[in-house]
């Protein structure tokens, strides 16, 4: 398996200042910005800031305390679950899903059906970086994706 590591960017002051300013661009049109856990939060959590909107997180199965929703997708040897809590995604809220990567689209598509389970508006996807040849955009068809960066 072929492993994007976007460690050294994060790493970069300016770059990711940047990162955050165009994730937060667009975040201007939104009620909250969702990240998934974990490295969709280094991302999303900054950039909900950096917007003046709040931020939601789509845990892993069994870390969130009350009342969650729950989706399970395939990994790429593997099934994964992600969890939200219903109350703090008011229905009929516009929300930006943020991840680090776009791979085979699986967590994002069960990331954008646990907000919609909250009745909760999806308007747009975006990540850090999409790794094309995975063609994960064709699992979010239909759907506004924006990728910073392509591999
Ligand atoms: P997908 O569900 O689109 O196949 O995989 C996306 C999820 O797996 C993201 O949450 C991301 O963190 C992780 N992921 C998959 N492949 C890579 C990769 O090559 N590099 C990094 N950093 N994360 C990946």
């Amino acid at each position: 398996m072929l492993f994007k590591d976007i460690s050294p960017l994060l790493a970069d002051a300016d770059a990711f200042a940047r990162v955050v300013a165009a994730m937060a661009a667009l975040a201007e049109d939104v009620d909250l910005v969702a990240g998934v856990e974990a490295r969709g939060f280094v991302v999303a959590a900054p950039a909900a800031h950096a917007a003046g909107r709040g931020f939601v997180a789509l845990r892993k199965a069994g870390k969130l305390p009350g009342r969650t929703l729950r989706a399970s997708y395939a990994l790429e040897y593997a099934t994964a679950e992600l969890e939200v809590r219903p109350d703090v995604v008011p229905a009929g809220a516009r929300v930006l899903l943020v991840d680090d990567v776009l791979a085979t689209g699986g967590t994002l598509v069960a990331g954008a059906s646990l907000l919609e389970s909250c009745g909760a508006q999806v308007v747009r996807v975006a990540v850090l970086l999409e790794i094309a040849a995975l063609g994960g955009r064709a699992q979010l068809a239909g759907r506004e994706v924006h990728a910073l960066l392509q591999a």
